[in-house]
């Protein structure tokens, strides 16, 4: 069923038809409170929205316009917040403050545009919404209300289809509303895939991916989307923005490198070129065991810096493979795998096992990815993955607080940032909850350092959790910036990273940015507060 026809969550992860009956809620919150030594054993219920009190809206559109756009409680309040666990609260518990005014989700290009100005013309501040999974407050309609008549968010869910496939150099053009299960069920009948998994694929829109630099599940290499995308193409208050499809271009900045991560403040991102590849046909992974997070932190770094290349290289430290069922809890585990179309991989496995075993990592059998095995610590890892954003639902309804935080650094200050950072939030957490859990994974990793991904579990009191969480997001981010590591490393930066990303980005790269922004939206209207303060 495509995404457009079922019913999100008026709250939280995922569809309405998805949510679990009150008696299984029961049954896994008892089961998580044996696993953390904490959390209510009573969920709490989600507010009804019917229970909710909306403010009214301040705008309405007009009658030309009217069918693509939705007043109702459902899509306002669906689209006052992201996906983060300040978001999943606050939704849970019924607040709706800021819902915006108006939800747009046009049909077409021409009818994007004509909501756009209609929106500017209105005096309305314009929010470019795709999946709503952003971690980061990007979508959230907190606009100076003095400065703006309203607020218009622009979902585009409506425009995802693939466009154009050109098969002889591996490109697809595809809108920028497509989800990830959608763009790769449209790829599939031509049998090349985007393979560009990041954990929240199943919502997230290839726009917003593009908007936020998104990181996907090849841990080396092509990490980023920005590696994936050859052209882009956004409308602006001020006009089309199109960058060249080609290959690759010198010739000065990159128009399409300039909307990679431009969060929405830019324009509004309508489709792109992508590169595309045939599906894999070859693939062997692992589990490897090490005794402990640094030393399988070495053995990463050998692999990478030897050139090999592996599609999948996390590291967990024991708690975090404990929590995801990958060991249990006395050994860091790496999950180690190399993907191809084109050639057998299982000797680039067995040269990267080898760096492994240099710093202590032990390995379990070579698993062939058909298999899927349910029962082996990558396949449990890969299911306690896809699973984690239902959870945390379920975690919020216990009382628990349940969010993660990231950023990268090089492997000259990895182990020295890796303890300032966790000793400083382990404190924040004993300070605020008394009790509580911090475990760390390396998600991606490059040839000078890997990117590294905190989360945090710990008793929430009802009521307060919501400032308990700032307290702790507030001693990480600090220290991660003390550490001279960059507040994100893809979370993107939204309106909560602002304190920390305008320490760390330089004044003049920002002053160059008000600009930019001041030419193609004059007004300011495009997700004011993100990245920066328009002029
Ligand atoms: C459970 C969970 C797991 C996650 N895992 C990952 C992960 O593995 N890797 C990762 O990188 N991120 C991850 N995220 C963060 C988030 O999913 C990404 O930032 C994602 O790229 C956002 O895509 P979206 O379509 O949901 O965008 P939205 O959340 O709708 O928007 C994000 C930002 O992009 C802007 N935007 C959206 N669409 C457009 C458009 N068409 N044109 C212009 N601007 C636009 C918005 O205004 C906003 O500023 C995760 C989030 C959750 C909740």
């Amino acid at each position: 069923v495509a995404p457009v026809t079922r019913r999100r969550k008026h709250w939280g992860w995922g569809f309405t038809d998805e949510q679990p009956s009150e008696a299984a809620l029961r049954g896994s919150a008892a089961a998580f409170a044996a696993v953390l030594g904490f959390g209510e054993t009573e969920p709490e219920a989600a507010v009804p929205l019917e229970r909710c009190t909306l403010p009214a809206p301040r705008l309405h559109p007009p009658a030309v316009l009217r069918d693509c756009c939705d007043g109702s409680d459902h899509a306002r309040a669906r689209h006052a917040y992201g996906s983060s666990y300040r978001d999943v609260v606050r939704g849970f518990r019924g607040r709706f403050d800021n819902p915006p005014d108006v939800v747009a989700k046009p049909r077409a290009e021409a009818e994007l545009e004509r909501v756009l100005e209609w929106a500017i013309g209105s005096g309305a501040a314009v929010i470019p919404y795709g999946g709503g999974t952003s971690v980061v407050g990007g979508v959230e309609p907190i606009v100076d209300r003095a400065r703006f008549e309203g607020v218009v968010t622009i979902d585009l869910c409506r425009l995802d289809r693939v466009l154009e496939v050109d098969e002889v150099s591996q490109t697809a053009r595809i809108e920028a509303g497509a989800s990830g299960p959608s763009l790769e069920y449209q790829l599939r009948e031509h049998r090349l895939t985007l393979r560009h998994y990041p954990q929240s694929y199943t919502q997230a829109t290839l726009g917003g991916m593009i908007a936020t630099r998104a990181a996907g599940h090849y841990a080396t290499r092509l990490t980023h989307i920005d590696e994936l995308v050859q052209s882009v193409r956004a409308i602006t208050p001020a006009g089309a923005w199109r960058s060249l499809a080609a290959p690759a271009s010198g010739a000065g900045v990159s128009p399409d490198r300039m909307l990679l991560g431009s969060e929405g403040t830019l324009g509004l991102i309508t489709e792109a070129w992508v590169r595309v590849r045939p599906r894999p046909s070859f693939a062997a992974e692992t589990a490897v065991r090490f005794p402990d997070f640094l030393s399988g932190a070495a053995g990463m770094r050998e692999i990478v810096q030897s050139g090999l290349g592996p599609t999948q290289c996390r590291l967990l430290d024991p708690g975090e493979a404990r929590l995801t069922g990958a060991g249990d809890g006395s050994s860091a585990v790496l999950m180690l795998g190399f993907e191809s179309w084109a050639h057998n991989v299982k000797a680039r496995l067995a040269l990267a096992l080898e760096c492994c075993a240099g710093h202590g990592g032990v390995s379990d059998p070579v698993e062939s990815r058909a298999r899927k095995d349910a029962d082996s610590e990558v396949g449990r890892w890969r299911e306690s993955f896809i699973r984690a954003p239902y959870l945390r639902d379920l975690l919020v309804a216990m009382g628990v607080i349940a969010e993660t935080f990231e950023t990268a650094t090089t492997w000259q200050r990895f182990a020295s940032l890796h303890r300032s950072v966790s000793e400083a939030t382990s404190a924040a957490i004993d300070a605020v909850c008394g009790v509580g859990l911090l475990s760390c994974r390396i998600t991606h990793v490059y040839p000078d350092g890997p990117a590294l991904y905190w989360t945090v579990l710990a008793p929430g009191t009802r009521g307060g959790e919501l400032a308990q969480w700032d307290a702790i997001k507030r001693a990480a981010a600090d220290a991660v910036i003390a550490g001279g590591a960059p507040i994100t490393h893809h979370h993107a930066v939204g309106r909560d990273h602002r304190p920390w990303y305008d320490r760390e980005r330089p004044d003049p790269f920002a002053a160059a940015l008000r600009a930019a922004k001041a030419a193609v939206d004059p007004s300011g209207a495009l997700n004011p507060g993100v990245l920066i303060d328009p002029a």
